[in-house]
């Protein structure tokens, strides 16, 4: 749950910026048209203000040109030596005098033709008011009309009115040198003319200077060109280039221009509507075309601009400013390649777009990846809030009090069920050191050092804690026995805080005393249940001793009675072998039960449990006619780790039941292997009648013997089950395959002796006591005196019937223990039944004081007891005793075991 908040907390640090980024980028996009624009707009018109610009000061140069050549010329006019000289000339042209010849005779004549070279013009004129040129450079020009004259009568006029005029270009036919050194037939000239006064300061002639566009106007604008496409020129008013062309070579290589011609005058300002290239013919029919934009509007309005492209003379988009120089009667044009003209604009614009273009995208981008991110986070904070709603749900309806504390030991949260067992409200527990509050004394009152609280360790090792038997104090002054488990809280490898989680652990304490109490009561029970069973079974043993004791006696003279009673007495001792083997097997069954079962594990070796094993069926297997096959022979000197008598017994009851459950000439194998590392395998199989597979379950049931109790093999169907609970007990088990009127096979898994090697104890090997009741005949212990220790009056009865007088055995029979010690420190019998059992002092007590007596030490002493219990022979071999007889009595096992006693 802490972390929960934390994620919360965190989350609550990530802005939605999905809305502003959009804005911005709306507002980015108009920023950025509004400054492309307002780019353009300022980029067109520093254009157009600098196209203007150049306009003005070629007009300026064009007009301080004309006023250089004015005032050049109206110095020369003003000379005396000139105004003589014209009123000289005019005289004789009045007077019908040759003043051509007196013009070139005279030394100011020749002196004028130095001058005019001087002063870098083509020409002169003295022209008479009536237009006729008085003096001239060429001979063939003076007495006839002025050019001028003719071709602007204007102009003329005006200069007799006494201005001083530069005129507009004029054709003409005077060759000059062009502007490639050469002879030129056409050039374009202009003429300077200014009046020509008397002394009186009237208007006598003109004079006028005959001057060069070629090399004086048209270097104007050469210099006036600007980037690498822009070009200044100038243009009469039919539109014809007056100046040279800066793309001159173009138009050679177009076919628009003689490789011989100059521009001016061959180039007419018209727009050829479309690029002229090689491929295109348009100027081949040019004369059709309009003039330009610029050439018609300079000659229809004088000055102006176009900063939206047009074409020029050469078809070429460009951008322009014109005027009209009045003073010179010219249009002069500056105009650049619309393309260079707006390069920079255009790259300024490009980058600005192309920026502008990415600054979107990223902004798009980042506006969809934080909506994206936004979307997440939304839903993150709504399956918080459903974890955290879950949580809390799950922390209000838990049973158990659920409390977080910080790396301090600070509450952090409770939960309700807190303050139903401990009286707290969650605000009086949160902030507060949670040991200080509930933990703060141990249960007996003694103080509880935080040091100490395993909540503290917790935090400190970073370890989860199980903690039961320990006291919280209730709000009220009270405790609560808890038990509690807490779960630290590790965020990024540090310890920084835990959850406890706890119960009221009064109830379970009580069921806990309960089921203590109640198992007590049960082993109390069970003991009470063994000791009844146990003294039960002593006790029906001893009428069994004496029931089947007789009927071995009456056995032992059977040819004094009559067939039909020989076979009572035999199904009496067969009943009574019955009950005997049912009240061991029950006995057996509930030291189970009780875990009263004694288990000493020893090194035990498998083939000395084998072979005793099948010792001890091996008449029962002759009397059903079975054969036993032992086919294990232990090469690999195995060891058991195991109980010896216990997982005998186990070997006998699978063995035993392989007979039992066989058919007359049946077969038992016995054999082993190892299937599972450390367990030997003792397998026994059976060609028996097998067990359905259905029932194979119930064989380890109590008393179940899955049908056969209704045919005539005897059994309790306990057998299994105890041997399968001693397994258990020996770390061994069992197992079975079975097939109906096939056979079975059951096996034993023992646990192998693995640790050091220690010495087997050499198991006394008996002999087989083996007499069949034809064979006894306890006359052959005339003379030999027995000496009894028996308290029960039956057993006594029976011993005094067995060593009869008829037999001359000399018998004692002494009813306690200390009577028998004290009888015996003087006897000397050659054989004593001892029964171990005895009021006052037992057997074993007895047997202590008989070894002590040294004329004892000879003398053949058997235990005698009803108790089955085999560690009971183990100690009676311990103690000394030559022998174990087991109640009730078998009469030929008795006389075997004294007439090997004795030697005899
Ligand atoms: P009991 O032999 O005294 O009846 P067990 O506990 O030894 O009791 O066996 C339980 C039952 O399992 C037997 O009654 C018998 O029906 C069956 N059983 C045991 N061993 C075999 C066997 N080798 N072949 C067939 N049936 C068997």
């Amino acid at each position: 749950m802490v972390s929960i908040y934390k994620r919360l907390i965190s989350s609550n640090a990530l802005n939605w910026v999905g809305i502003p980024i959009v804005l911005i980028t709306v507002l980015l996009l108009i920023s950025l048209i509004f400054i492309g624009r307002v780019i353009e707009r300022k980029e067109k018109e520093n254009l157009r203000g600098m196209l203007n610009d150049n306009v003005e000061y070629a007009d300026t140069l064009l007009d301080s040109w004309v006023e250089n050549k004015v005032s050049t010329v109206e110095l020369w006019s003003n000379q005396d030596g000139l105004r003589r000289h014209a009123a000289e000339v005019l005289k004789l042209k009045e007077n019908g005098g040759d003043f051509a010849k007196y013009h070139h005779a005279s030394t100011y004549g020749d002196s004028m033709d130095r001058q005019v070279l001087e002063h870098g013009l083509l020409g002169y004129f003295i022209i008479a008011p009536d237009g006729t040129s008085l003096a001239s450079m060429r001979d063939n020009n003076i007495g006839t009309k002025n050019i001028v004259m003719l071709t602007l009568p204007d102009v003329f006029s005006r200069v007799l009115a006494g201005e001083s005029i530069v005129t507009r270009p004029i054709i003409t036919d005077v060759p000059i040198i062009n502007t490639r050194g050469e002879m030129s037939a056409k050039s374009i000239t202009s003429f300077v003319m200014t009046p020509i006064r008397d002394d009186n300061g009237t208007i006598i002639a003109i004079f006028s200077n005959r001057i060069s566009h070629n090399s004086s106007v048209a270097s104007i604008f050469e210099f006036l060109h600007i980037g690498s496409t822009g070009e200044s020129y100038i243009f009469d008013s039919r539109g014809r280039m007056l100046s040279e062309s800066r793309f001159k070579e173009d138009l050679v290589a177009l076919g628009m221009l003689g490789r011989d011609e100059e521009s001016a005058l061959n180039v007419f300002l018209r727009d050829p509507g479309t690029l002229i290239t090689l491929e295109t013919d348009s100027h081949l029919s040019l004369k059709n075309k309009p003039l330009t934009l610029m050439a018609r509007r300079a000659i229809e309005g004088g000055a102006g601009s176009s900063i939206e492209g047009y074409r020029d003379y050469r078809g070429e988009l460009v951008v322009g400013a014109w005027t009209w120089n009045e003073k010179l009667g010219v249009g002069i044009a500056v105009e650049i390649d619309e393309a260079e003209a707006f390069d920079s604009l255009r790259l300024t614009l490009t980058y600005l777009y192309s920026f502008s273009f990415v600054a979107i995208i990223v902004l798009l981008g980042a506006a969809v990846v934080t909506d994206w991110i936004s979307k997440r986070h939304k839903k993150s904070i709504s399956e918080l809030n459903k974890e955290q709603e879950r949580t809390d749900v799950i922390l209000n309806a838990a049973g158990e009090g659920v409390y977080g504390i910080d790396a301090k030991g600070f509450t952090t949260f409770t939960n309700p069920k807190v303050t139903e067992l401990l009286g707290f409200q969650a605000q009086e527990l949160i902030g507060e050191k949670m040991h200080d509050m509930l933990h703060h004394s141990r249960a007996d009152g003694s103080h509880y050092p935080v040091e100490e609280c395993p909540m503290s360790n917790m935090i400190v090792t970073g370890k989860s804690i199980t903690v039961a038997n320990e006291v919280f104090w209730h709000k009220k002054g009270h405790s609560i026995p808890v038990s509690y488990t807490g779960t630290p809280i590790v965020e990024e490898g540090k310890v920084v805080g835990g959850v406890i989680t706890f119960r009221d652990a009064t109830s379970e304490l009580e069921a806990i005393e309960q089921i203590e109490k109640s198992m007590e009561e049960a082993r109390a029970a069970n003991r009470a249940k063994s000791i009844f069973l146990s003294s039960m079974s002593h006790e029906l043993r001893t009428p069994l001793n004496a029931v089947m004791g007789f009927g071995q006696l009456l056995l032992l003279d059977q040819e004094k009675f009559k067939k039909k009673h020989v076979d009572q007495i035999n199904y009496i001792i067969s009943s009574g072998e019955h009950l005997l083997s049912l009240i061991n097997d029950v006995l057996e069954l509930s030291k189970v039960d009780a875990g009263e079962m004694s288990i000493s594990l020893e090194r035990v070796s498998p083939a000395d449990v084998i072979e005793e094993s099948l010792s001890m069926v091996k008449s029962m297997a002759q009397d059903r006619h079975v054969s036993i096959n032992n086919a294990w022979v232990n090469k690999d000197n195995l060891m058991l780790k195991s109980d010896f008598l216990r997982a005998k017994q186990c070997v006998i009851n699978l063995l035993s039941n392989a007979i039992k459950y066989n058919h007359e000439g049946g077969k038992v194998v016995i054999d082993t292997r190892i299937v599972e590392e450390g367990f030997l395998r003792i397998i026994i199989t059976d060609t028996g009648i097998g067990i359905q597979k259905n029932k194979i379950n119930d064989l380890w049931e109590p008393f179940n013997r899955l049908g056969v109790e209704t045919g005539d093999v005897e059994g309790t169907g306990i057998g299994l089950c105890v041997t399968k609970d001693i397994l258990a007990l020996i770390g061994g088990k069992i197992g079975v395959e079975s097939q109906v009127g096939i056979g079975s096979k059951f096996w034993l898994d023992l646990p192998l002796w693995s640790g050091d090697e220690i010495p087997v104890k050499p198991r006394v090997k008996k002999e087989n006591i083996n007499v069949t009741l034809e064979d006894v005949d306890f006359g052959l212990f005339a003379d030999k005196f027995i000496y009894c220790v028996e308290d029960n009056p039956s057993n006594e009865t029976f011993l005094r019937n067995i060593f009869s007088e008829a037999t001359g055995v000399k018998l004692v029979v002494a009813r306690t223990g200390e009577e028998a010690v004290a009888a015996l420190a003087k006897l000397t019998p050659d054989a004593i039944l001892l029964d171990l059992n005895l009021p006052g002092i037992n057997g074993f007590d007895v047997m202590k004081s008989l070894k002590k007596m040294p004329h004892m030490k000879n003398i053949p002493i058997f235990a005698v007891t009803a108790n089955i219990e085999p560690i009971l022979k183990k100690k009676a071999d311990d103690a000394g005793f030559n022998g174990f007889l087991l109640k009730p009595l078998q009469v030929n096992y008795l006389h075997g075991l004294l007439k090997k006693a004795m030697g005899l």
